[in-house]
């Protein structure tokens, strides 16, 4: 059976939608995709390092949509395993943890990573949206595509727009 890395935030946690929400509530207007496509979190989102650090940022996160199903299904053929890069955020270990027993019950604790860098990952196929972690990657890699990454060159990572797109290639 094939393993899967399955990254979290921008991948199947809404982060670009929870920045969204939290630089509305404090500059009070809601930025446009069209303002934050192709710009570094940092450059889209002033305030993005405290929110990241901030209690309930992760808890609250919306959920990336179609990934709920999609993964159920990945995870009926394939060894799954959720890999995000937390240890950096010591407030969000607990809450991704609960997130996912949440939203997506059905992969249980040995199946979720937290790590720091994701170079010691080894899996056959990696879904990420940060080019850091699939440059690396020896195996087959998905871009998931994000406001942050949307003008880069895909380099040589397949790049996918959603998780029925990702259904489509690997179910
Ligand atoms: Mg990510």
């Amino acid at each position: 059976m094939e393993r899967i890395a399955i990254d979290m935030d921008g991948v199947i946690a809404d982060v670009a939608e929870q920045f969204l929400r939290y630089d509305e509530r404090d500059f009070g207007r809601r930025k446009t995709w069209e303002e934050i496509a192709g710009l570094e979190e940092r450059k889209a989102f002033p305030h993005c390092r405290e929110y990241v650090f901030s209690k309930g940022f992760f808890r609250t996160a919306p959920v990336m949509e179609h990934s709920q199903e999609i993964l159920q299904q990945l995870n009926a053929s394939y060894e799954v395993f959720i890999v995000s890069a937390a240890t950096e955020f010591p407030q969000s270990l607990a809450e991704k943890l609960e997130w996912l027993g949440e939203h997506f019950p059905f992969i249980p604790w040995q199946q979720i990573v937290f790590c720091g860098i994701k170079t010691i990952v080894s899996a056959d196929i990696m879904i990420d949206d940060h080019f850091k972690n699939l440059d690396h990657f020896p195996g087959a890699t998905f871009l998931f595509s994000q406001p942050h990454n949307f003008s880069m060159n895909d380099g040589k990572h397949k790049r996918v727009y959603s998780w029925p797109e990702i259904a489509s290639i690997l179910l």
